[in-house]
């Protein structure tokens, strides 16, 4: 599973997300914005890092 880079076209502002999260539901944090740029990294999601009992990245 790779991260995927989002970016809103609107405020600029970035974060990541899993590259499956379904990008009809991506709404920018900051300003509401459902136009948003979505790119795929080569950034592997590594999951919680162990540090949880057993969410569904670590099974
Ligand atoms: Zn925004």
């Amino acid at each position: 599973m790779k991260i995927a880079k989002v970016k809103c076209k609107n405020c600029k502002a970035e974060f990541e997300v899993l590259e499956n999260f379904p990008k009809d539901l991506l709404v920018c944090p900051g300003c509401e914005s459902k136009e948003m740029d979505f790119e795929i990294t080569e950034e592997e999601f590594t999951g919680c890092g162990g540090s949880c009992s057993g969410c569904s990245s670590c099974e």
